[in-house]
Parts: C-alpha cells; sequence; structure tokens
C-alpha cells in the first residue's frame, strides 16, 4: 500500500505511512476505505450531489470502539475530520475534502424495550430503520418525512416531523446519548449525567462529539393512521392555502397538514393530463382514530375542486416513506428556509408567485406544519430554540445538471429574500444550506451557552466540519 495524504485541521498535508494505515486497520472491527478502493465513490457519495469533496481516508465504524480509536487517531496527526450519519446534511457536513470522513452508516442496529416503551439506535441509523423496528411495537418517535434521513443530523439538530404536533420534536423525546468525545472517550449524557452536554447536544449539532447511539421515549403510534394528499392545481393555491392555513391554525395536535408545491408526479390518483403540471398538495396526516379524522380534515377535503384526493387509511411506517421517490439521492439539492409565527396573505402570495416559477421539475416550496408540543417547551429549555413558530416555508431547488447550477439557486435565495420581512429571522440548523455563518440564526438566544459547552468540551474545534459553534478559548 503506498502513504496516504492527508490533511490536517490547519490545512497542511501529512503522509500516513503503509505501516501505520495497516496499524490502524488491525485496530477497526469496520472497514478502512481509501480513493483507490473499488467502493470509495459509493461509500463517500452524499445525499446532495453539490458536495464533490473527496476525503483521504473513511472509516467505516463497525462500533463504538472503532469511533473511539478514529477520534483518537485523528487527534494524533490532528486531521480534518467529517461525521457521517445519515448522508442527509444539505451544507455537505459530513463530507471533507481531504481529510478524514468517520462513516457511521454500518451502525444501524436498532433495539426497542416495549416494556419500557424506550429505544435504543446507533448512530448511523435511518428513520426507515427506527420506523420498522419500532413500528413492530405499534410504537414510534417523531421523526422527519423522508424514511432515508438519519436519525443522527436530524436529531441533534432538533428534529421534526408528522407526529410533532403531538409528541415534539426528535431531540425532545431523548433521554440519553453516548458519545465519543474530542479526547476519543465514551461518555452518556442525560438529565443525570453531563446534563450540560445534553442540553446542547438537543439541537446544537455535533459540535460537542459523535453520537454513538441514542435512547429515545416512545410512544403508542398507529399502526394504522390517516394520510396523503389532495391534489389542486396551482391556480387554485391563492383560495386553497388560506383554507389551508386557517384549518392548520387551529387543528389539534394528532393532526398536522404539509403543503407543497410542485410538478405533479405521475400518481395513479391523479388523470393523466395533469402529470407534469404544477399542482398544490394539501396532505393532512391524523393519528387519532380514523373516522374521526376523516371528520376532522372535512374543510380540508371539501374545498375548492380537488384534481385528486389520496387520503386514506394507512400504516404509519408507509406514511413515513409516502414521499421518498420525491427526494432520492444523486441530484443537486439548494434550499433555504424561514420560520414563521404566521403565514400571512402576502407570504402565501409569495409562495404561490414562486412556485408558478419552479426553476426545474424537481424543485418545489414545502411548508412544515409544525407548533403544538414543540412550542410547549421554552426556547432555553435545549439548544433547539425556535419554540415560537407554526410553520416553516421552505423552497428546495433540486436538478441534475451542474450546468444548471445558477437557475434553481438564484430562484432560491430570490424566494427566500422575498418572504423574509414576514419571517422570524432565525432559521432551522438543518436546512441551512451554507456551511458556515449563519449560526446566530440557527442559534439565537442559546448560541452563547453553546459557546461556553464547545470551550468546554471541543476547545480546539475538532468537530470543525459541522454547523460548527466557534469556541472561543
Ligand atoms: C430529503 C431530506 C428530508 C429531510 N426532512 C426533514 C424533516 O422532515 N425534518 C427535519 O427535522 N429535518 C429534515 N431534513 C434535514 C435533516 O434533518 C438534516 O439534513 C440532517 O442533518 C440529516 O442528518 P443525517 O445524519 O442524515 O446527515 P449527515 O449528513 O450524515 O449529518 C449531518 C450533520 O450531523 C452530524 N452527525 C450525523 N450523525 C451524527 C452522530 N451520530 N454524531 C455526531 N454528529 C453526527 C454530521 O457530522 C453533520 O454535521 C431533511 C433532509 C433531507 C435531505
Amino acid at each position: 500500500m503506498n502513504p496516504i495524504k492527508i490533511k490536517t485541521l490547519t490545512d497542511e498535508d501529512v503522509l500516513l505511512e503503509e505501516d501505520r494505515i495497516l496499524e490502524l486497520e488491525e485496530k477497526l472491527r469496520g472497514e478502512l476505505i481509501n480513493p483507490r478502493d473499488d467502493r470509495y465513490n459509493e461509500v463517500r457519495t452524499i445525499w446532495n450531489a453539490m458536495i464533490e469533496q473527496g476525503p483521504a481516508l473513511i472509516i467505516r465504524c463497525a462500533g463504538d470502539s472503532d469511533v473511539m480509536e478514529a477520534v483518537k487517531f485523528a487527534r494524533e496527526y490532528d486531521l480534518l475530520i467529517a461525521v457521517r450519519g445519515g448522508g442527509h446534511s444539505i451544507a455537505g457536513a459530513s463530507l471533507c475534502e481531504g481529510g478524514l470522513m468517520i462513516d457511521l452508516s454500518m451502525m444501524r442496529s436498532v433495539h426497542v424495550d416495549p416494556k419500557a416503551q424506550t429505544v435504543r439506535v446507533e448512530g448511523g441509523a435511518t428513520g426507515g430503520d427506527l420506523d420498522h423496528e419500532t413500528q413492530a411495537f405499534g410504537l414510534a418517535v417523531p421523526f422527519g418525512v423522508v424514511s432515508t434521513t438519519g436519525v443522527g443530523g436530524l436529531t441533534l439538530g432538533g428534529g421534526f416531523g408528522r407526529l410533532s404536533r403531538k409528541y415534539g420534536l426528535a431531540a425532545d423525546n431523548l433521554l440519553s446519548v453516548d458519545l465519543v468525545t474530542a479526547e476519543g472517550e465514551r461518555i452518556t449524557a442525560s438529565a443525570e449525567e453531563h446534563s450540560d452536554l445534553f442540553w446542547g447536544i438537543r439541537g446544537g449539532g455535533g459540535n460537542f462529539g459523535i453520537t454513538t447511539s441514542f435512547e429515545f421515549k416512545l410512544h403508542k403510534v398507529g399502526p394504522q393512521v390517516l394520510f396523503g394528499p389532495i391534489i389542486y392545481s396551482l391556480k387554485d393555491a391563492p383560495e386553497v392555502l388560506r383554507n389551508y392555513r386557517d384549518f392548520a391554525m387551529k387543528a389539534p395536535n394528532e393532526c398536522s397538514v404539509w403543503a407543497d408545491i410542485l410538478t405533479a408526479p405521475p400518481l395513479p390518483i391523479l388523470p393523466e393530463e395533469y402529470h407534469g403540471t404544477k399542482v398544490l398538495f394539501v396532505a393532512p396526516f391524523y393519528i387519532g382514530d380514523p373516522e374521526k379524522g376523516k371528520e376532522l380534515i372535512k374543510p380540508l377535503r371539501e374545498f375548492g375542486n380537488p384534481l385528486a384526493d389520496g387520503v386514506d387509511v394507512m400504516p404509519y411506517a408507509m406514511s413515513q416513506r409516502a414521499v421518498d421517490a420525491l427526494y432520492t439521492k444523486g441530484m443537486r439539492n439548494y434550499w433555504k428556509s424561514h420560520n414563521f409565527v404566521e403565514l400571512g396573505d402576502e407570504v402565501l402570495d409569495t409562495i404561490v408567485n414562486y412556485g408558478e416559477r419552479l426553476p426545474t421539475p424537481q424543485s418545489d416550496i414545502l411548508i412544515s406544519h409544525l407548533g403544538g408540543a414543540i412550542n410547549e417547551k421554552d426556547p432555553e429549555d435545549t439548544a433547539y430554540p425556535h419554540r415560537d413558530i407554526e410553520f416553516v416555508v421552505t423552497p428546495g431547488g433540486r436538478w441534475m445538471d451542474p450546468e444548471q447550477d445558477s437557475a434553481p439557486v438564484k430562484w432560491v435565495r430570490e424566494c427566500h429574500h422575498a418572504m423574509k420581512d414576514q419571517a422570524t429571522g432565525r432559521s432551522y440548523v438543518n436546512f441551512i444550506a451554507e456551511g458556515k455563518g449563519r449560526e446566530q440564526e440557527a442559534f439565537g438566544p442559546n448560541y452563547d451557552r453553546l459557546v461556553e459547552l464547545k470551550n468546554k468540551y471541543d476547545p480546539t474545534d475538532f468537530f470543525l466540519h459541522n454547523r460548527s459553534i466557534t469556541p472561543t478559548k
């Protein structure tokens, strides 16, 4: 094996000689992958194809011991590292150029304790892994709306989905985590142990360590829920969105309704003439008695002239996979989001206006319906600070061809800018596409406390390749 040139945190190159690499390999239960390996490209590739960096070395960890070994090895040479969970970071925070990628994606075990109603999930598991195991017992943790997203990044940033109005963020349901520190030691953080750290990892991202496992409390969900899209022509969107907004603001916490302007996929429920046209999806989700749910959502279903109505009773796990096909890996992506306490008519008109000009057939404008139990906590209770908002609006540019980068990026920026006066001025950390520089916007009143925590747990900024909180020591 030839020596490997690898980058340090200070952007210098060090040469790793063969015997040192073999020595590392022997200490691992997982795999060591370098750019000469056949599987290198497959392993290093993350969800957003805009991010095309090449780590010099990848450690595919098989367990906590490998993670500790990886951190100690990186510390020895002061290496630039990136930590990969599910690989869904829009900003590409799980990839680095020329450094070491600590890849958790083989660490996907999920163990449910149905008696205690808790689940322990390894740091590289996806939402689909989690739902698969927990739903076997009719239980669930609030998670995002695409099943291929990683539990790691999503939870550490907060993590919301259709269950969050009832049960809060994914992070709100954490009981403890096992975490490998910047010193390569494994510690537990919970309300009792390292409680300052436990506060910080619930919204502060991977800034303080590598979480090898998450312990969540579980809730009875489904297994059947009411879910599906009511699909409208975009020309009806101004009135439909106003009705949607009014309904969503009054909905009970068992119900959440996300809406999306997109180019219609060829769904069997939608007459063929509308395939490929711009449409508005209004997608109610209800976790109580489905018959009660049907009664509740009548004002949505009976409004205007839907082109199709796909609302149905289905397994919760199926509802969680329902939009996966719209968000496949390997496309180029650029997103920017705003938080809203309310959606005034002006914002709705802006959404429709930019929806009429979607820059590519895969782009969309998503309205996430939050509030409810998320807002029962105070902004300072956990590092996730956005406890007053009801909606997040995200124009998402998606396309294939690198030659086409400029149009969707411009469209996202303009749409985002057009909504800014009605928004709160803060954004969800996990929806920020830029690598650095918007930390105040993401962490708001909690930023200073997060810097203190960074000074304590990672004063040398080893976990730099994140939505990084910069230490001041
Ligand atoms: C298609 C899609 C749909 C999404 N839907 C939602 C949604 O419904 N709700 C929502 O809240 N968010 C959603 N998100 C945003 C998502 O929460 C973030 O992209 C999140 O960072 C993804 O986590 P990951 O582990 O997959 O990503 P990665 O790219 O692997 O990691 C993201 C960041 O977290 C760090 N990290 C990951 N795992 C660990 C770990 N175990 N320990 C320490 N650090 C870790 C990484 O180093 C990196 O900084 C979505 C994203 C995508 C692409």
